[in-house]
């Protein structure tokens, strides 16, 4: 036997790669920059697929409704969270074919009592929200994008900061000539949270009497804009985030960065293979899960009985056994991993990192420490997915979150794993992780597509 037939090595995409398959590749990256776009917060991304989905068929679900074989339906869960599924002609009690990404990235979420003026200028406090490296937030332009619920009922969208013309938002840093103190700090200290200070104006209303003269320009301002006044914040979800939309990078253009590719990179493929795998005889479901970025918590989280209350109602109507339903489905975990960084070479593993542009990445386990709060998923379920990788000539890496006990991280998978219904993890490499732009290949994406094809039709 040949020395290559024993070995193994992973494949870059461009090795075995035909010009027509990157054009592909470079191709199907516009819609999914299109996406990322638009859906810069989980409720954006819900209101975006929403609009594909019902461009590709799907219609809205409510609990109680009929279920038939052939039905495409969505379950919006309050705008934030959202569930798509194709009823297969199969028996429904030979399980789900599930892919289940987050929506929900790092950023700053205003306080509920926020405005406030100090030394000539408005601010606005905030609390950070997920794993955010707090010195990447400082003198850089910023967006504001949200929603604050009135009183009466209604509510009110705010997104300023991204379209050509709009006015964008800040957060002060301090100057070299300064930063003593500061630059012997850890990095994580350097940015004390408190100090993540948005910056909302610094012009005094005229003709008042009234002190905090810019606040009141600036509360006038809002009033005027959207009819809220200072009170309505507190019933009000307002997100900072970064206001630049995404890019191509490189001479090669052969790299996307980007706000929120953790998990969004996910959460696209997920759709588009979805809408392409419509001849499948199997019942598929793609979530797109909120709250993953603070631990799956709450009704738009991936922990809320919401998912099994669907997968009840599915079988039910189907008159499929629950039980029988769960024990037989199948998911991909969908969430992004690290991928290796020569620049930060020491932090990986090298052998099992996941490498630029040799495909989607395969997680058996994630967790920390001795693989501490993982679903370590198990060898028969990947030799599965290894062998429809290899008939649907999808390119993909196994890989771990760089050196044990360097750090690590977690994903929806457990939560998913609880339920009796095999799970493993699958996502896209990712450098720069939780930044407010975040860098991933284009071939990277392209191949996230082509694994969820392969899963959701095999
Ligand atoms: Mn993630
Ligand atoms: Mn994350």
């Amino acid at each position: 036997m040949s020395e290559n037939k024993l070995t193994y090595q992973r494949t870059n995409f461009y090795d075995n790669a035909t010009e027509a398959d990157i054009k592909a590749a470079y191709d199907y990256c516009v819609g999914y920059c299109e996406y990322m776009d638009n859906s810069k917060t989980e409720r954006e991304a819900v209101k975006t697929t929403v609009a594909l989905a019902e461009a590709n068929g799907y219609k809205p679900y409510a609990f109680g409704d009929k279920i038939k074989a052939g039905d495409k339906l969505y379950y919006n869960n309050r705008g934030r969270n959202i569930y798509l599924f194709r009823i297969g002609s199969e028996s429904i009690n030979n399980g789900v074919r599930i892919v289940a990404s987050h929506i929900d990235s790092p950023r700053l979420d205003f306080k509920q009592s926020p405005i406030y003026e100090e030394g000539g200028f408005c601010f606005a406090k905030t609390h950070y929200y997920g794993g955010v490296r707090k010195y990447q937030w400082v003198a850089t332009p910023l967006a504001l994008h949200g929603t604050v619920a009135k009183k009466d009922g209604t509510t009110v969208d705010i997104k300023i900061g991204d379209e050509a013309g709009d006015p964008v938002f800040y957060i002060n840093d301090l100057l070299p000539h300064l930063a003593k103190d500061q630059n012997s700090k850890p990095l994580g200290q350097a940015i004390p949270a408190e100090s993540l200070n948005i910056v909302l104006g610094s012009r005094p209303l005229a003709d008042t009497e009234e002190s905090n003269k810019v606040k009141m320009n600036i509360l006038t301002i809002l009033n005027e804009k959207y009819g809220i006044d200072e009170e309505d914040f507190l019933s009000a979800d307002i997100f900072v985030v970064p206001a630049d939309n995404s890019h191509d990078v490189g001479f090669d253009r052969s790299l996307i960065s980007a706000y929120g590719h953790d998990d969004k990179v996910c959460a696209y493929p997920s759709l588009t293979a979805l809408f392409e795998s419509d001849d499948s005889v199997h019942t598929a479901m793609v979530v797109l899960a909120d709250k993953e970025e603070i631990g799956s918590e709450g009704n738009t989280g991936m922990q809320c009985a919401l998912f099994t209350d669907l997968l009840g109602a599915i079988t039910e109507e189907l008159g499929g056994n629950l039980y029988a339903v769960k024990a037989n489905s199948k998911c991909l975990s969908a969430d992004v991993n690290a991928c290796f960084d020569p620049n930060f070479a020491g932090v990986f593993e090298a052998m099992n990192s996941a490498k630029i542009n040799c495909g989607i990445t395969m997680s058996k386990y994630t967790g920390s420490g001795g693989k501490g709060g993982t679903n370590d998923a198990p060898a028969e379920y990947i030799a599965w997915i290894r062998k429809i990788f290899e008939e649907y000539g999808v390119v993909w890496q196994a890989a771990e979150l760089g050196k044990a006990d360097q750090g690590g991280g977690g994903t929806v998978a457990k939560y998913i794993a609880k339920h009796n219904i095999e799970t493993v993890d699958l996502g896209v490499a990712v450098i720069s992780m939780h930044a407010p732009y975040e860098l991933v290949s284009k071939t990277d994406v392209y191949t996230a597509h082509k694994a969820f094809y392969a899963f959701l039709k095999a």
